[in-house]
């Protein structure tokens, strides 16, 4: 069979089912496809491949049904593997290799999905490029020479480049919406709780979420029925229903009687030209999808980028306080005394920005600024909520561009954090509320010739209601091309 790599999770999972295809079949041909991509776009860290192919020998002689039931998938790096070196892209962790799976990635395997690789990523998920990462720089199947976005760079990339048919990423303040929507595939947050965090490395507790990221809005739904739900390992996961998803995906055609509440805020001024124009394009499709669109408002917009920073810089300064060179991680080799050995273990093995962000997260809880700083912005935060919570009682779902612009060149940017700060505007808010959302490719850009991404936000535990609203859209829209480096 030709080409099965480029089928879509949902095409390939027929196959396997109507058995004209084997799950080693389908293994073999992600991984040449790894072989042939991987030297130009670097999405990968540790790789898994013997024991993919003897996992998918196993699950051809004794099948068992689930949504992602033979299917191959990677994994970013920031959730653990057994067995499997886990790095979140920092040198402080070269060379871990945990004892037990993150909770999704054991939901998965018990499903019968194949894990493959670890996807790169900036380090402990901080950054939006993937250009932080300790080891390689994800490059864009677009165009090798522009960024696959970030953290979740390496997530994005691999599924976008056919070497699997979807992967998990994180999402604290974009990670997964942003990357998905520079390499043209589908990423989706969920809410807050929706999904374990057991085995994730922590970067913002308050605000990391896992998801899927896929080449269509019914392969994410199939990731997520299999990850959500409630998790007694992780005291933040919620006991909340989970909604037949894949349904919601295949079933929705029409938008009759839906309302899509489009925030001012975020169609204001500073979007690229390109991206308004296959937004607001969007927009056009969703009406004739019969979809009435609602002027809304949320006010708050301009402090959510102030609020994120210092509630994510704070949690991050005392998640990592525990890479000590003590009990895991890399020590460093001479030291006089233990201060020295926190010190110069720490030193050697953060980067740069990891190291900015300690230094200002601590500065941010430090007595004497706590009540300025982290307080205030907890308070902002949940004005931040409240915005949301009114905007949609008059909706169903909010429709925003996901990010200003395109994928930016490699190295763009590079010298102000603050200017890449700034970029994440459009999705940091809705980790700020806790809520779901979900971002699918809309267009390509007329200038950079890179995909355009849109991103529908829902209500706390409505991921229904946003897979549907984007399942329809993507359906009227028809196939989005693939990568110029597969298609
Ligand atoms: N770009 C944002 C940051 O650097 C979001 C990262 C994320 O969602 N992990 O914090």
């Amino acid at each position: 069979m030709d080409a099965v790599e480029k089928k879509s999770l949902s095409e390939v999972h027929e196959l396997l089912v109507k058995k004209e295809i084997s799950a080693k079949e389908l293994t073999e041909s992600c991984i040449k496809q790894i072989e042939k991509t991987e030297q130009d776009i670097s999405a990968l860290l540790a790789h898994n491949f013997d024991q993919a192919i003897e996992r998918a020998k196993e699950f051809d002689a004794n099948p068992i049904d689930s949504p992602v039931a033979g299917i191959p998938l990677i994994i970013k790096d920031a959730l653990v593997t057994k067995g499997l070196e886990t790095t979140c892209a920092s040198r402080i962790l070269k060379g871990f290799t945990p004892v037990y799976d993150a909770s999704a990635v054991s939901k998965l395997k018990t499903a019968g999905s194949i894990i493959l690789a670890k996807a790169n990523m900036d380090e402990f998920a901080m950054g939006s490029s993937t250009e932080n990462s300790a080891y390689q720089t994800t490059k864009n199947p677009w165009n090798l020479s522009h960024v696959s976005g970030g953290s979740s760079g390496g997530s994005a990339a691999c599924v976008a480049a056919c070497q699997s048919f979807g992967s998990l990423g994180t999402d604290t303040g974009g990670s997964i919406r942003q990357p998905a929507s520079f390499c043209g595939i589908v990423g989706l947050k969920p809410t807050y709780g929706r999904v374990s965090r057991f085995g994730l490395i922590a970067y913002g507790s308050s605000l990391d979420q896992i998801g899927p990221m896929t080449r269509t809005v019914e392969d994410s739904a199939r990731i997520l029925q299999v990850i959500a739900g409630f998790d007694k390992k992780d005291a933040t996961s919620a006991d909340v229903a989970v909604a037949d998803y894949i349904s919601a995906a295949k079933n929705t055609t029409s938008l009759q009687g839906k309302k899509i509440g489009v925030p001012k805020e975020y169609w204001a001024d500073g979007i690229d030209d390109e991206v308004r124009i296959a937004c607001e394009n969007a927009l056009k499709n969703l009406q004739s999808l019969g979809a009435e669109l609602v002027p809304v408002s949320l006010p708050m917009t301009e402090y959510a980028i102030a609020t994120y920073y210092i509630i994510a810089m704070s949690e991050a300064s005392s998640n990592l306080s525990r890479f000590d060179g003590i009990r895991y991680g890399h020590r460093t080799k001479e030291f006089e005394n233990l201060e020295e050995l926190y010190a110069l273990s720490r030193t050697e093995g953060f980067g740069e920005e990891v190291q900015r962000r300690i230094i200002l997260g601590t500065y941010a809880l430090s007595s004497g600024y706590y009540d300025a700083y982290y307080k205030k912005a907890s308070q902002v935060r949940r004005k931040i909520r409240e915005d949301f919570t009114e905007a949609l009682k008059k909706c169903d779902v909010l429709i925003a561009p996901v990010s200003p612009c395109t994928a930016f060149p490699l190295g763009a940017k590079i010298e102000n954090p603050i200017t890449r700060y700034l970029q994440d505007i459009f999705t940091v808010s809705l980790n700020l509320a806790g809520l779901c959302g979900i971002s699918i490719p809309v267009g390509i850009g007329h200038s950079s010739q890179l995909p355009v991404g849109i991103q529908f936000m829902g209500k706390a535990f409505d991921e229904e209601s946003i897979i549907s609203v984007a399942a329809a859209l993507e359906k009227s829209q028809g196939a989005f091309p693939l990568a110029p480096l597969v298609a």
